[in-house]
């Protein structure tokens, strides 16, 4: 294990969900702390169509962590120390219409915060322990997904023959537990498209890092008001996604492959330039 996070660099980041805990099969394994506190895990360091991956399992390896608990901060903060400005978020979520059931890949392009109690923001204007404090700043999240990057990964999928939803509402709640049947009718009421527990504040706070950020959502059941029977296990959201890992991980390579080769100041979307010039009072790594 090499303890020196500059020593090897990534430029693509993927932050693996429920039953993705790991990616590449030639790792290095390293170590990075934070100003915000460790990662939920190490980072794995490999290599896809001769692009430099970052790989961390978003829960851990072995998945002890829940959704409430996980250093968000800490994570994007250690994806961007390596090196990377692109990142892949792949998630399970549940599907809030009957059409959206087990194994639809939804590439979201909107997102819905129902979370109570995380800490979403850099800015919150409390010294790092090198003694900077960050500004007042305020990013925008119109949209909140990098073009380029879901672009990126809807091509992936349909060259993988698995045609996914293009665009959709991710509502993010606090967990763990699942949507109530109420709650969960509301969600479809509103209009949004699938529910999970980690999209926020993930997407915010790469925004933040003007770092590319592009969910991939995997539905592995019904929402509680999306279907009649006794609601959602995690064993069957486990079991959905172990049955779908495999493509996934073949589309996860593909958009690795895909994305476009761009030094930091050179990417053309918005989330490159998110802090539109105004100094963040801190120094992002
Ligand atoms: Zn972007």
């Amino acid at each position: 294990m090499v303890n020196t996070a500059n020593a090897i660099r990534a430029e693509i980041g993927v932050i693996g969900g429920s039953g993705l805990y790991s990616f590449l099969d030639h790792v290095t394994e390293i170590q990075v702390d934070t100003p915000y506190g460790a990662p939920s895990d190490s980072l794995f360091l490999g290599e896809v169509a001769g692009r430099r991956v970052a790989f961390l399992p978003r829960h851990g390896r072995g998945h002890h962590l829940p959704p409430h608990r996980i250093n968000y901060r800490a994570n994007l903060w250690a994806l961007r120390s390596v090196g990377v400005r692109q990142v892949l978020g792949p998630c399970a979520v549940g599907g809030l219409r009957a059409e959206y059931g087990p194994g639809t890949l939804l590439v979201p392009d909107q997102l819905v915060d129902r979370t109570k109690a995380r800490t979403q923001t850099y800015f919150d204007g409390l010294p790092l322990p090198d003694g900077s404090v960050p500004n007042v700043v305020h990013v925008s999240l119109a949209d909140p997904y990098c073009p380029t990057g879901r672009a990126v990964a809807l091509k992936a999928a349909r060259g993988r023959d698995w045609e996914p939803v293009d665009g959709g509402t991710l509502v993010v709640v606090e967990g763990p537990r699942f949507s109530t049947r109420a709650e969960s009718l509301w969600h479809a009421a509103q209009g949004w498209s699938v529910v999970g527990m980690t999209g926020h504040p993930e997407a915010a706070l790469a925004r933040e890092l003007e770092l590319c950020y592009t969910s991939l959502t995997l539905v592995t059941d019904l929402d509680a008001g999306a279907e009649t029977g006794e609601g959602v296990s995690h064993e069957e959201v486990l079991q959905v996604f172990a049955a779908n890992v495999d493509r996934l991980r073949g589309v996860l390579f593909d958009a690795i492959a895909g994305l476009p080769v761009a030094a930091d100041g050179e990417r053309e979307c918005l989330c490159a330039g998110a802090l539109g010039g105004m100094d963040p009072g801190i120094r992002l790594p």
